[in-house]
């Protein structure tokens, strides 16, 4: 394995350090400018050449890692930057959590991974192959998607509408429906719907599973019923 110090050199007359990196793919977006501000910190220390690199876990004093260390630093660090989370009551939180993160681009879509530099095959839809894959691509614009919420709003006799964005989406909210119960329990179905619609994506991706739009529109509707008879039943 190389170290940093085998990939420095020291230039004497111009007083500077030169890098030969050896990559086996190159860097790019994220990864290059993460890489040019380590050069930049590198920059500013002279390599001899002649010490063994090391590790050093900064958040401890010794440099020596400790889980102890880990969790106050992730505990701190989850106080500071969390984000406000998304709540609907009437479902299970992992369908919450799904939208939360889909509102904030935090889904391992294929555009948002190229956009960081992971080398892919393809950044088209698994689904549909028709598009990038992008987050409105996955929930709102892709055929399969569409279909989905064509189905879903037939089955709640709501005029069928589509969300123009993510954002819109997450709020869950439509204008035929005029109370707060029903906004309540329209925004669940949309973000249950959401979550299948996500799933079957993951289904293409990972397990190449093909189920067609009623079997996923007949399972949304099972799950529905399932999560909210259990809420009911606990009194929320
Ligand atoms: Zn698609």
């Amino acid at each position: 394995m190389a170290m940093v110090s085998d990939r420095m050199q020291w230039i004497e007359s111009e007083e500077r350090i030169q890098f030969s990196w050896k990559w086996p793919t190159l860097p790019r977006w994220r990864t290059l400018s993460e890489l040019q501000q380590l050069e930049n910190r590198l920059s500013l220390a002279k390599c001899t050449g002649k010490n063994v690199d090391e590790w050093v876990w900064k958040p401890c004093g010794s440099g020596n890692y400790t889980t102890k260390s880990l969790i106050e630093l992730l505990n701190s660090s989850v106080e500071s930057h969390a984000e406000p989370t998304i709540r609907n009551n009437l479902i299970s939180q992992k369908v919450c959590i799904i939208l939360w993160r889909a509102s904030q681009n935090k889904l391992p879509v294929r555009s948002e991974l190229d956009s960081r530099g992971m080398d892919l095959d393809s950044v088209r839809c698994p689904v549909c192959n028709d598009d990038i894959e992008s987050i409105n691509h996955s929930f709102i614009l892709c055929k399969t998607a569409s279909d989905i919420w064509d189905k879903i709003f037939k089955w709640w006799n709501l005029n069928s509408t589509v969300f123009a964005d993510i954002y819109e989406l997450t709020k869950g909210s439509n204008s035929q429906i005029n109370t707060a119960t029903g906004a309540s329990i329209w925004q669940a179905i949309v973000w249950v719907t959401s979550y299948y619609i996500w799933k079957n994506r993951n289904d293409h991706v990972f397990n190449k599973t093909r189920l067609c739009n009623a079997k996923i529109v007949s399972d949304i509707q099972l799950k529905f019923f399932e999560w909210i008879s259990s809420r009911l039943k606990k009194g929320v």
